[in-house]
Parts: structure tokens; sequence; C-alpha cells
């Protein structure tokens, strides 16, 4: 079973100004791309020619582990953007953000230091633990937070691939920008299915 590159949930210039046609070029016509490509060709002979990207996500290692992790993180990410995003969340994402961070604010802050203070190359989350409380959590390079046992609400890619066309190494920059279009409603959705 071959995967494919999923469809973008918007035109390539639908992000702009706060992420740019030529970073969505780059970031989603090569990186994401290629980790579709690479997976594709170390799927024979790796014992997982059936199985889904989760299962590798939780069972695999080494190489094919990180391109699908990174197809999986990539396709989650785009997600998580929207040309309509930014603002205020609402419905139940807003008083289970307020119970569990004390405000809207107050989680924002603590993603963002999350964010900009991660070394290297990995991933910012908003992830649900089994206990029903919600956590901002880094990982690193290809990780997510479901080898972990956790369910991801939304994500932000830290890979200096996101961000270096548009806002070179101004990393709250990025940020700011992030949550003019952070889709509310994705994780608003992952949160009532989780
Ligand atoms: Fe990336």
């Amino acid at each position: 079973m071959a995967f494919t590159l999923p469809e973008l949930p918007y035109s390539r210039d639908a992000l702009a100004p706060h992420m740019s046609k030529e970073t969505l070029d780059y970031h989603y016509g090569k990186h994401h791309k290629a980790y579709v490509d690479k997976a594709n060709g170390a799927l024979d002979g790796s014992g997982f020619e059936n199985a889904t990207l989760e299962e590798i996500i939780k069972e695999g290692s080494g190489f094919l582990f990180n391109q699908c992790a990174q197809i999986w993180n990539h396709t989650f990410f785009w997600e998580s953007l929207s040309p309509n995003g930014g603002g205020e969340p609402g419905g139940d994402l807003r008083s289970e953000l307020e119970k569990h961070f004390g405000s809207v604010d107050e989680f924002k802050e603590k993603f963002t230091k999350a964010a900009t203070s991660l070394f290297g190359s990995g991933w910012t989350w908003l992830a649900k633990n089994g206990d029903g409380t919600l956590e901002v959590v880094n990982t690193k390079d290809a990780d997510n937070p479901l080898t972990a046992g956790q369910t991801p609400l939304l994500t932000l890619d830290m890979w200096e691939h996101a961000y270096y066309i548009d806002y070179r190494n101004a990393k709250p920059d990025y940020l700011k920008g992030f949550w003019s279009i952070v889709n509310w409603n994705f994780a608003d959705k992952n949160l009532s299915s989780a």
C-alpha cells in the first residue's frame, strides 16, 4: 500500500502574509512530498507493507518511522492552520483551555514559550492525556504524542524549514503569525472525538 501526499486544505497562497506561498511551495510541495516518497521507497521488505501510518508510528522505528511520522505530522499541521483561523477559540475547547491552563492567553503563552525554546528540530503540540487533562508538549525530530499514548489536538512545526523563508531566525514572529492563522475549529473537533 503506497502512501499519497494529501491535498492541502487551502491554496498555497491562502495563508499569506503569515505563511507565504514560497514556504508552502517548499514545505508542502517538497518537504512533505519527500517524506511520502521516501516512506514508499522503504516499505518493501519492511514488514509494514499493508500497515497504516498510525500503525507504523506506533510499532515502527528508524528510517521508516521517521518518514511516516513526518507524513502524519505535516498533514496534521496543515489542518492546524486555516486562512479563516486566528481569533478566539469557542465551544468546549475554550472551556477546556481555561480549565487546564487558567485562560486562553495563558495557554497561548505556555505554547509560545515551549515552541520558541525548543532546541533543534521538532514539534510543539497541544495534546490530551488519557486522564482527560490537556498538556503542551514538545517532541524531537519526527516524534509525536501518539507514541506516548496521547491524543494530538493541535500542532506547530518548529523545524527550521517551517519558518526560515518567511521569518529567518525570528521564532517569536513565526509564533505571532501562527496565532493569526491557528485553526481552533480543528482542535475543537479533535477534542470532541478524543
Ligand atoms: Fe516541516
